[in-house]
């Protein structure tokens, strides 16, 4: 079917939203949407109380649509046409713009924002359908229409609409602050970063990489599931810390039960001064109660005692079968599976304690000076930004 668009009308997600909260995230959406389809130079953007109009003048539709389908704090979106506010313009852009030489079943919903508008509601969709029926061999089938012609009236304009494409819901990605989010190759935090993103929180994200122990294509792959989740807030900053002096350490100086717990001790305080230092509010991470041994109750408490900040583990209570269904949802599942190791799986001791206890982590990390160690790293990372355009550009020199 051709429909020949001149907009796109989009609709706010989390309607509930009142008074300044609604400002600010309209404001917001207004400004990721412009960012998101930077690459479509002729688009204008109109944002209203309720709605959202994109005009498309040169645009692709359907690749404009393809981007605003991954901006968070919308509900739904659908291409439309813009006639003038009269019911004899509506009935002649339906002429024009749906083929209906392919027959169809159909049903005409028409929403009348303006109420002094000539027609009610029920009026105009006997109208629609009355023209329909009598230029083509379309169908009315009011329960399960191929296709649903959908007419929103308002004072200053009608748009006519043939689709409701669902959009990615949650809120605009910058209204709920930001935060830092711990980056692996996993499965489960590229997930626990896009549930974060979908919640308004802009992201920026930390990678400890251990070379020579890991290799280029285990930092590529981290940079690869970056790119893949970078679209849903436009760009995203990735810091890869060079964690292997202090790594080294961790098993010079404790038994290899504990390396596990002290290494992620040490990957808290990191992310907790780079968090500082970037003016993020919070840590997030893929954790998940049980699933590995680092991710006991008594784990989780000998992790979390190093930072003051807020964790935010998104999914934390989920099942794996969850988590994944998520990842091949936003399609980094694929690129999480690829085999490289990480600087967890290198150090794996054979047997991980599940219980650890506080007081041991502190023992022995008393055995040597690891300030110095940790705040090397956070001087020392690499930041990387993943703009949307799909480059990586170094901002700063490589340091490995
Ligand atoms: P994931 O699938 O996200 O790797 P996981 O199930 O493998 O998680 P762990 O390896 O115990 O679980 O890691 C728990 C969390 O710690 C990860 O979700 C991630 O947030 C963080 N993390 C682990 N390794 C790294 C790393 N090398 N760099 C950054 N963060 C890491
Ligand atoms: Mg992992």
């Amino acid at each position: 079917m051709d429909y020949r668009y001149d907009h796109i009308l989009i609709r706010y997600g989390e309607l509930s939203l009142k008074g300044k909260n609604r400002k600010n995230f309209i404001h917001r959406l207004s400004d990721n949407l412009k960012k998101a389809l930077k690459g479509f130079p002729t688009l204008e953007f109109e944002a209203q109380y309720d709605r959202m109009y994109v005009y498309l003048h040169q645009e692709d539709c359907d690749a404009v649509c393809e981007v605003i389908a991954k901006v968070f704090g919308i509900s739904s979106f659908s291409p439309a046409m813009k006639v003038e506010p009269t019911m004899e313009a509506v009935l002649d852009s339906i002429n024009q713009a749906i083929d209906l030489s392919t027959p169809h079943t159909f049903k005409v919903k028409a929403r009348r924002h303006d109420k002094s508008f000539e027609l009610n509601s029920d009026a105009i969709n006997r109208a629609v359908a009355t023209q329909i029926l009598k230029n083509s061999d379309w169908k009315v089938n009011v329960h399960h229409p191929e296709v649903t012609i959908l007419i929103e009236v308002r004072a200053d304009a009608i748009y006519v609409m043939t689709e409701k494409i669902e959009g990615a819901g949650g809120f605009p990605v910058g209204v709920g602050g930001r935060a830092m989010v711990l980056l692996s190759g996993g499965i489960d935090s590229p997930v626990a970063a896009y549930l974060m993103m979908k919640r308004g929180i802009h992201l920026e994200a930390i990678h400890f990489a251990a070379p020579p122990y890991t290799s280029a294509e285990a930092r590529d792959k981290v940079f690869q599931l970056a790119r893949l989740i970078a679209p849903y807030q436009g760009d995203l900053v990735v810091h890869v810390v060079p964690f292997t002096t202090l790594q080294l350490a961790i098993y010079q100086h404790a038994p290899e039960s504990y390396a596990i717990t002290l290494m992620r001790r040490m990957m808290m305080r990191i992310a907790d001064g780079l968090a500082q230092k970037r003016h993020c509010l919070a840590i997030g991470t893929g954790e998940s109660v049980g699933q590995v041994a680092s991710q006991t109750l008594e784990s989780m408490n000998c992790i979390n005692a190093v930072t003051n900040m807020p964790m935010i583990r998104p999914v934390v209570c989920m099942d794996k079968v969850e988590i994944i269904d998520i990842a091949r949802h936003i399609g980094t599942y694929e690129t999480s599976i690829l085999p490289f190791e990480d600087c967890c799986t290198i150090f794996t001791p054979k047997a991980p304690v599940t219980k650890p206890r506080k007081e041991k982590c502190e023992a022995y990390e008393a055995r040597w000076d690891w300030q110095e160690m940790v705040d090397d790293c956070i001087n020392m990372a690499e930041m990387v930004r993943i703009s949307f355009k799909d480059e990586v550009k170094n901002e700063e020199e490589d340091l490995f």
